[in-house]
């Protein structure tokens, strides 16, 4: 494939992608990615049973997978790069070369996260800025911008800071959205509404407070109504999962979304993940409730 074809078919295949996991609820199954057509050939977006994707018609790699041990990436570093290993094997063939490839005109990629067995978080475009022969690693930026920066061996504290917070923006928090959609089986804990396009992971202590970790028992499935209602203190929920609806709130008379969205929803349960380790923490559900309370 020549490369402006290339760069096209890029463009058209991310296209597809982030449609599809756009109307999933920010995620894409395994099935999903290996059954993809381009122009109606089979054009799986991962392989079978490596973590690199490299089609035979391209001169660089197509994806790339990063397993998750943790709520945070492991290839990731403190300045907010990853750092991908070269490939078992020659460094100058086979997988090595079409990711040096990538490097070297510039391409972009996908970065696959794989939450757990089977769910994927896209995360994309990601450009690779480095080739690093002595650490046997590429690094990659979740940035075009960084393929600008001469020397990404060395960053400013500017930069680095500016690294992190797209780490945030286009890693941590789409995939604590993932795991939290998933937790809940694509389904709002409050109304039950069942279309991932709508759905969000709302966070329980905000990631801006130093208990806002992104983890499960932090998170909440929430329409985009009820997300919006619950940070600004409008919904609240009891430490025992009752849904509560400001004073304020309930007294006031408007159209079906108040009354059915919103009024109705006062004193009903949260439907919760079935594993206790994914429910809602009853400790963070307290801190955040007197938020609640106190505000209304
Ligand atoms: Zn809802």
């Amino acid at each position: 494939m020549e490369s402006h074809g290339e760069a096209a078919a890029r463009r058209r295949i991310m296209d597809w992608v982030r449609q599809r996991a756009e109307a999933n609820g920010g995620f894409l199954h395994r099935v999903e990615l290996l059954s993809y057509r381009f122009d109606g050939e089979k054009l799986p977006l991962i392989d079978y049973s490596r973590g690199i994707r490299n089609p035979r018609a391209f001169a660089s790699t197509l994806s790339i997978v990063a397993s998750a041990s943790g709520p945070y990436d492991d290839v990731e570093s403190d300045d907010g790069l990853l750092h991908y290993a070269y490939r078992k094997g020659d460094e100058w063939s086979g997988d090595n070369r079409k990711l040096r490839s990538a490097y070297e005109t510039g391409q972009p990629l996908i970065l696959f996260r794989k939450e757990q067995p089977n769910i994927y978080t896209p995360v994309m475009p990601v450009y690779v800025v480095d080739d690093r022969p002595d650490q046997r690693s590429f690094t990659i930026a979740l940035d075009e911008s960084f393929t600008f920066v001469p020397d990404v061996r060395h960053l400013t504290d500017a930069q680095r800071r500016y690294a992190r917070r797209l780490a945030r923006q286009r890693l941590h928090q789409p995939a604590f959205r993932t795991r939290v959609l998933v937790a809940y089986n694509t389904s709002c804990a409050v109304c039950r509404l069942r279309h991932g396009a709508l759905l969000d992971a709302a966070h329980i202590v905000p990631d801006s407070h130093e208990r806002g970790a992104p983890t499960t028992d932090n998170g909440l499935a929430m329409c985009k109504i009820h997300h919006a209602a619950y940070d600004s203190d409008m919904l609240g929920v009891t430490p025992d999962y009752e849904v509560r609806i400001q004073l304020d709130l309930l007294n006031e008379i408007d159209g079906p979304m108040l009354k059915h969205g919103l009024q109705e929803m006062h004193g009903r349960q949260l439907t919760v993940p079935e594993r206790r380790k994914d429910q809602p923490s009853r400790d963070l559900l307290a801190w955040r409730y007197e938020r609640f309370t106190s505000s209304g």
